[in-house]
């Protein structure tokens, strides 16, 4: 299971997220973001009752975290395009997890 922080800072508001969730009338989905609640949810556990894998939780966690960047920016140019938002989250990944150093230059 990957360790993702309670509360992630998204554009001056605090996003809480929820990991493992477990959506109780839909087993299709693997992740919401909760504009209202401003929640992150992220299933742990697939439709079947497999463990979800690493990059595919973590490619449905940045899914999520778009949108909610496109809700706090006031853009939602991903509002109506989700298989858009799913190739921009699986390529952040893609590139966080392939570019050796990247992911530090941010480091003070
Ligand atoms: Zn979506």
């Amino acid at each position: 299971m990957i360790k993702f922080p309670p509360v992630i800072l998204v554009g001056g508001c605090d996003i809480r997220i929820v990991y493992p969730h477990t959506f109780k009338e839909r087993t299709d989905l693997f992740g919401q973001y909760d504009h209202s609640l401003r929640e992150i949810r992220v299933v742990g556990v697939d439709g079947g009752g497999s463990l979800c894998a690493p990059f595919h939780t973590m490619t449905t966690f940045v899914h999520e975290l778009i949108h909610a960047m496109d809700f706090h920016t006031g853009h939602r140019i991903f509002e109506n395009n989700e298989k858009a938002l799913d190739g921009h989250a699986e390529t952040w990944c893609q590139i966080l997890r392939d570019t050796n150093g990247l992911r530090f230059l941010l480091d003070e």
